[in-house]
């Protein structure tokens, strides 16, 4: 068999799409049959195995996938083990020749892929990987020193003044099957939903599918994001785009993103470089976690491994199943337990109260995020929880701690996304919604704290206050 006939392998992973795919195109370029991989490997994914709720997706991801490769007479084939082990027993039951891939960026997961690019190439194989999840190459971008950027504002100006690529076109009719399919397990066979009924509440609030993803951009950029500024920090408003899972599980790609909002530049599209800007976000955390691997598990700023954590298994528990006595943080809680996702706003609150208030290590929270999240991304992740312990790169002052009941004031006038999340405190007059510990008689409507909704774990003065001095513990120790 000539080089150009012998079937490649397309190795997907989080890049379940088949548009905008270099790995795929390069796959149908190189001319012969393509046979597209998943393996599930648990143990490659290092200290960071897939967590409940992003299996829950993974799950339906894989579905969908593959549904899209059927229409081309494509079939997904899924393994289970070791990667490197399994690509090269796919190799040798398919007769390929090559193995293309796109990039993640997750430390482990490098550490793996290049030991398995070196052992494929060593031993005669072509292995190529690409770059679909990302619109700059994390290595791409440097300050005027030559070092990564730690900050978002410089960092973000930077990259907008680069070229930004188009999506990959691909030959999705070029495509050929292999004469015969190397074998493959069921999805159901991956045993990736939950045992109890956890996920209900996941089925009705999304579609894990790229055309729904594709949906979801479109309505934004028929708007050029009009209403994303003034509403994106609504928790009870439809106002973001919720497309974190998609992007995260590669369902669609941010040039895809940046491609549907071609004139962002131009005047009257506030909104869409905001939204552009989350994006940017997204790329920043790639680009510190690339950069700073150690992050997921110890703060960017070494002071912060000073700092006096208290680890307290009630409060952490109390946080958890949203019983903290703080409305916006239980609605919050709630929302991620029942839908997997929870609104940014309200993930910077929760944490906030979680690393402030009761000094919990922000790993903790991190961790649980990552078992309930859909969207559960080690880059965004590690950024969003060094971001509101005040450890990270760009971080919010650790002295800056959120007030739980103004911020639900403010984000949240009518309590509206409490009442949806906490139906106990519905009866509760909208004046003290916030705060039902001051509510009397008549505002209580019939609920009585303490027995239908928790008086707070924690009072917000004294939270802050000991959070303060812990602080100024930190800077002592930093001094001497
Ligand atoms: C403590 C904490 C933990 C977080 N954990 C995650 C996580 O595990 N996975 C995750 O995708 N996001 C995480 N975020 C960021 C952010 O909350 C979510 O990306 C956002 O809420 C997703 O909703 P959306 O798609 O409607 O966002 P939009 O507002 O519509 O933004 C569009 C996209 O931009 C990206 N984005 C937006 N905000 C951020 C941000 N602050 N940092 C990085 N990327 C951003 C996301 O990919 C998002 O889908 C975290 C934030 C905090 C404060």
């Amino acid at each position: 068999m000539s080089a150009n006939q012998a079937p490649s392998i397309i190795w997907f992973r989080q890049d379940l799409r088949i548009h905008d795919n270099p790995a795929l195109q390069t796959a149908i370029e190189r001319g012969g049959p393509v046979v597209p991989v998943f393996i599930y490997d648990e143990k490659g994914e290092g200290k960071w195995g897939f967590g409940g709720a992003s299996k829950w997706w993974l799950h339906h991801a894989l579905n969908d996938l593959s549904s899209q490769l059927d229409d081309y007479g494509l079939r997904l084939i899924i393994r289970r083990g070791k990667s490197g082990e399994e690509l090269k027993r796919l190799l040798k039951d398919s007769g390929a020749e090559a193995v293309f891939w796109n990039r993640r960026y997750e430390p482990d997961v490098i550490k793996r892929d290049k030991l398995i690019k070196e052992s494929l190439t060593s031993e005669g194989f072509e292995a190529k990987s690409f770059n679909a999840s990302l619109v700059f190459e994390p290595w791409e971008i440097k300050n005027k020193s030559g070092k990564p950027f730690q900050v978002f504002t410089p960092y973000w100006k930077h990259c907008m003044q680069q070229k930004i690529a188009p999506p990959v076109s691909v030959d999705h009719q070029q495509a050929k099957a292999p004469k015969q399919w190397p074998d493959s397990l069921a999805v159901e066979e991956l045993a990736l939903l939950p045992d109890i009924g956890w996920d209900t509440g996941f089925y009705d609030a999304w579609t894990p599918t790229t055309a729904a993803a594709r949906q979801r951009l479109g309505k934004l950029a028929a708007s050029n994001a009009s209403g994303y500024t003034k509403n994106r920090d609504r928790p009870d408003m439809d106002g973001t785009s919720r497309l974190s899972p998609y992007l995260h599980f590669g369902q669609i790609g941010p040039r895809e993103v940046f491609a549907a909002f071609d004139k962002h530049d131009s005047d009257g599209t506030k909104g869409a470089r905001k939204f552009l800007s989350e994006i940017g976000w997204r790329e920043f955390s790639h680009h510190l976690l690339f950069h700073f691997p150690h992050t997921p598990t110890e703060p960017l700023r070494e002071e912060f491994n000073h700092f006096p954590w208290e680890m307290d298994e009630a409060y952490l528990q109390a946080w958890q199943k949203g019983e903290t006595g703080y409305p916006i943080v239980d609605a919050g809680m709630r929302q991620l337990w029942a839908t997997g996702w929870m609104h940014n706003r309200v993930r910077m609150i929760v944490a906030s109260l979680l690393v402030k208030h009761l000094q919990i290590p922000w790993q903790e929270g991190a961790r649980w995020f990552w078992d309930t999240l859909v969207d559960a991304d080690l880059a965004n992740n590690t950024q969003g929880w060094q971001w509101s312990a005040g450890c990270g790169a760009d971080a919010a002052p650790y002295f800056r701690v959120f007030n739980p009941i103004l911020q639900g004031e403010k984000f949240d006038p009518n309590g509206d996304y409490v009442r949806e999340w906490v139906p106990e405190l519905r009866p509760l007059d909208t004046k003290v919604i916030h705060q039902p510990w001051e509510a009397d008689l008549d505002q209580l409507g019939g609920v009585v704290i303490g027995r239908d909704y928790p008086a707070p774990i924690i009072d917000h003065k004294q939270g802050r206050n000991r959070a303060l001095q812990s602080y100024e513990k930190l800077k002592a120790l930093r001094s001497k």
